[in-house]
């Protein structure tokens, strides 16, 4: 193994802050043995800073409908090509229900974005109905892209404890490649400062393989998320989507590449946050059947089992290939158990599983 790799890795087992040369360095591996000795030293300080249990966040995808046109989503609002959907207050509370009936200690309601005052009130139900029908007894996380600070507070007093908003890149002339103009990556910063200032659980991430982006971009990225100083990470590879206009940009798309482009950035987020939880998302499931395994094992603690009903999951495709279409909630979750207890690791059932970085924080 390169010596400097075998250096950089020690340094990081003995809590030494990494650098920026030393993350590019991490994420140029292509050396095997190189890259089970980075996935190793980061499960090491995962077990070491959060342990073994993987803490379930039951996915509710609560509507497609979407104001915004990021180039590279399928549920982009120019995508004619997409049924929308919004399910009912009922419909998420029945999803709620089960996975508190089995156990989830918590939940994420992801939707397209949509501001406005029916939208904010429609939110604000949810959120009051499903804390009644489970005893207040669910942490829940939303990911439903910016919000003024006012719609923010209201749904934090409604019962939301955290809130997932990524950042997509650090670079903003990334940013302004894959979005319209109007869209501006300053109002994603700010509104993760209002995150906080309202006092959620704050969580954030990028896409890894994006075109034009580099190892030195992804360095970047996670060295500004680390001061950013947030609670949780949600960053997966970039995808493409056949019906949106980054469906060729990578001409060269290359699963397994990507996949190792997304391992190597969870392993290197995890020597750089020890403490912060971190998901080993579906796009890496999307990858590789085995995915959100080897995202375990390279650092994540956190997975997001799909609990939506079946029938709405073809309409909320970001990306082609997304696993589990037909899947029940519980064959997703068997399923998931057995895969967790097959790589020696537990399910965290019952709990909110709120990572030390938060309680830590003393909030
Ligand atoms: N609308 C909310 C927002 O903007 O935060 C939440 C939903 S949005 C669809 C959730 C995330 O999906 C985005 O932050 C983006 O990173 C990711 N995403 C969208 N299209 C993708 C693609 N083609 N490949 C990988 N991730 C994608």
């Amino acid at each position: 193994m390169n010596s400097s790799i075998q250096d950089i890795l020690s340094r990081a087992n003995q809590e030494e802050t990494l650098q920026r040369p030393d993350v590019i360095q991490l994420l140029d591996i292509s050396d095997p043995n190189e890259l089970q000795a980075l996935f190793k030293t980061a499960y090491k300080i995962k077990k070491q800073n959060v342990g073994k249990v993987v803490y379930f966040r039951g996915l509710i995808e609560i509507s497609n409908l979407c104001q915004k046109d990021c180039l590279y989503c399928g549920i982009r609002k120019s995508n004619h090509d997409v049924n929308r959907f919004r399910l009912s207050v009922q419909e998420i509370v029945d999803a709620a229900v089960w996975a508190h009936k089995n156990q989830y200690g918590s939940l994420v309601l992801q939707g397209g974005e949509i501001q406005g005052d029916e939208h904010a009130d429609y939110i604000t139900r949810v959120l009051e109905r499903i804390h009644q029908a489970t005893r207040n007894e669910l942490a829940i996380t939303l990911s439903l892209g910016e919000q003024s600070r006012e719609v923010l507070g209201r749904w934090r007093l409604a019962g939301a404890h955290r809130y997932l908003l990524r950042l997509e890149t650090s670079r903003e002339d990334l940013y302004r490649q894959f979005h319209p103009d109007d869209h501006l990556w300053q109002n994603r910063l700010d509104c993760l400062a209002d995150l906080r200032a309202e006092n959620y659980q704050v969580g954030t991430g990028v896409m890894i393989g994006l075109p034009g982006q580099s190892t030195s971009d992804l360095a970047d990225d996670l060295l500004y998320i680390r001061d950013l100083d947030v609670d949780m990470i949600g960053m997966g590879p970039f995808i493409p989507h056949s019906d949106t206009p980054m469906a060729h940009h990578l001409p060269n798309f290359n699963k397994n590449k990507q996949l190792d482009l997304g391992l190597k950035m969870l392993a290197c987020a995890r020597l750089l946050l020890p403490n912060a939880n971190m998901a080993a998302t579906t796009a890496l499931q999307a990858l590789s059947d085995t995915g959100r395994e080897l995202g375990l094992q390279a650092g994540g603690n956190i997975v997001m089992p799909n609990v939506t009903d079946p029938k709405h999951r073809r309409a909320y495709q970001l990306y082609d290939g997304k696993p589990s279409l037909d899947e029940n909630s519980e064959q997703s979750r068997i399923g998931l158990q057995r895969r967790i207890e097959s790589i020696g690791e537990t399910v965290g059932y019952g709990l909110w599983g709120n990572s030390p970085r938060f309680d830590q924080r003393g909030v």
